[in-house]
């Protein structure tokens, strides 16, 4: 499959498009952000199936307020040094690249810039993140927290340069509001972008084989359980017994839910039993803070004190620069260097 790169003037409602949708010149053009998306699902877009699952009003806030803070991003980036060429937000540039003849990965770039100090000038893809999830894509690297954002910024490199060079990925962290950047090498890029042509080539294929048929629909993805079947536009349509399953699970959470006087209990059964050892242990703190102060600087690490031995135990912690390490490796490489585990608790502040 032949990848080929164009860059356009704009469409009438650059923000605003489908995922996937046929031009009038029998081309399957898939936006940028949606090139990792279900095949499946591209294709029930693309072929006008009404949406059987829209996004609930809480996630389209999330995802307006995503979109909101873009600028935000860059204007810090800007006053960290980065020279910055931010987009006409009503005429933005608008970049193609095709993937062999009938099917084309469109999009517009947040931003080029120049990094300070150092570095020639790269596309920039901007996103936000809650806090977990804003840890998890710096401890991972993009390409194995946000893999499709690594897919959009390479199509959006070779669009807007016709060629690959690095990019950056900047996230802000909508907790703290604090925002870091991630370089993704040439090499990679390249790779994105291949395993990207290669799945979309089979869809090419499907389109060349049946023609826009909204009736012969190409394989699933994915299955029920997965984050991105649940989250789909076209769950009812594909997987009704999924959509139901979903939604009994759903009225089956709110019949086991805890009463808010059983809460309201915990959480002072809670408080009472920390409160019950807080005394102590803020006096443990201060008596220790007054013997490290002793401590520091005597000769000897350790003093005999009314037959108690006191030791002033040094411990060291050792940080990792994870935005050079995932810029020096590639992801594989990482995923045996950091692992993943989650564990759950409850906290009650
Ligand atoms: S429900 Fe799952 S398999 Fe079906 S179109 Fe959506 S993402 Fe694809």
């Amino acid at each position: 499959m032949t990848t080929t790169m164009q860059k356009q003037t704009t469409d009438a409602d650059p923000y605003s498009r489908p995922a996937a949708q046929f031009t009038e010149d029998g081309v399957l053009e898939i936006r940028a952000s949606a090139s990792g998306d279900c095949r499946r699902a591209l294709w029930y877009a693309a072929t006008g199936h009404p949406v059987t699952n829209p996004p609930t009003n809480e996630s389209a806030t999330v995802m307006e307020a995503g979109i909101a803070l873009e600028p935000v991003v860059l204007r810090a980036m800007e006053r960290a040094g980065w020279d910055i060429q931010s987009p006409d937000r009503d005429n933005p540039t608008r970049v193609a690249v095709s993937i062999g003849r009938t099917l084309r990965v469109t999009g517009h770039p947040d931003a080029t810039g120049v990094m300070p100090i150092f570095g020639g000038e790269t596309v920039i893809e901007v996103k936000t993140r809650n806090p977990d999830a804003f840890k998890r894509w710096q401890m991972l690297g993009a390409e194995r927290s946000h893999p499709n954002a690594v897919a959009q910024v390479a199509t959006y490199t070779l669009g807007t340069y016709g060629e690959m060079r690095d990019a950056v990925i900047a996230c802000m962290d909508t907790g703290s509001r604090a925002w870091d950047y991630e370089v993704i090498p040439a090499e990679r890029l390249e790779k994105a972008l291949q395993d990207t042509s290669e799945r979309l080539g089979e869809l090419a294929v499907h389109h060349a084989l049946v023609g826009p048929d909204p009736d012969a629909l190409p394989d699933r993805d994915f299955t029920a359980e997965s984050w991105q079947c649940r989250g789909c536009p076209f769950l009812a349509e594909c997987q009704p017994e999924a959509a139901e399953t979903s939604a009994k699970e759903e009225e089956d959470r709110e019949v086991e839910e805890v009463s808010d006087d059983d809460v309201r209990q915990a959480v002072a059964n809670y408080l009472s039993a920390r409160d019950a050892v807080r005394g102590p242990e803020q006096a443990k703190r201060a008596a220790l803070t007054t013997l490290k102060a002793w401590m520091t600087g005597r000769d000897s690490g350790k003093a005999e004190i009314d037959g108690h031995t006191v030791s002033l135990v040094q411990s060291r912690r050792y940080a990792v620069d994870h935005r050079k390490l995932n810029a020096l490796l590639d992801p594989e490489t990482r995923a045996e260097i950091v692992t993943e585990h989650t564990s759950e608790y409850v906290r009650v502040s």
